[in-house]
């Protein structure tokens, strides 16, 4: 690191001065012509770490019958192929993959197909947590039971 003034080599740290309302790093002489600046603040650590976001948002899972599902809820509109694709802004190739079952429509796309179609696509899918599983799963379990499993 050589000072941006006078160009000599800055043994440790260079200074950050302001001169002519420029930083420069600066060897030690050299900051002194200017305002020093002090060291820039750390990045302070935030005081508690944020707790993961709880899943306020149901999860969705697109139905497996996806394709039978759009292609019933087409017909039922005596909509075609290429009629469904414009009221939803996709291609029709889009439609022809999804009702081949080729190409299963994201969640966005999903929900899009079932507003136009009147169609039901998504399901909910209950996210149990860890804790709770283990909760259940050891509902009903005796204290031997449950010795037995510690003991592996
Ligand atoms: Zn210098």
């Amino acid at each position: 690191m050589r000072c941006e003034i006078c160009g000599t080599k800055i043994v440790g740290k260079p200074l950050r001065t302001k001169i002519e309302g420029s930083v420069m790093l600066a060897c030690p002489k050299c900051a002194k012509l200017g305002k020093i600046q002090r060291e820039p603040p750390k990045k302070a650590k935030p005081k508690f770490m944020k707790s993961r976001p709880r899943r306020s948002e149901p999860a969705y899972e697109v139905l497996e019958d996806y394709n039978i599902i759009v292609r019933e809820g087409r017909e039922k509109k005596v909509w075609s192929r290429e009629d469904l694709a414009e009221k939803i802004y996709e291609k029709v190739s889009v439609i022809n993959r999804i009702e081949s079952g080729r190409m299963m429509p994201d969640i966005k796309l999903a929900k899009k197909l079932e507003r136009t179609l009147n169609i039901k696509l998504l399901e909910k899918t209950e996210e149990t947590s860890a804790d709770e599983f283990r909760k259940s799963s050891l509902k009903g379990a005796t204290i031997g039971d449950i010795a037995r499993i510690k003991k592996g």
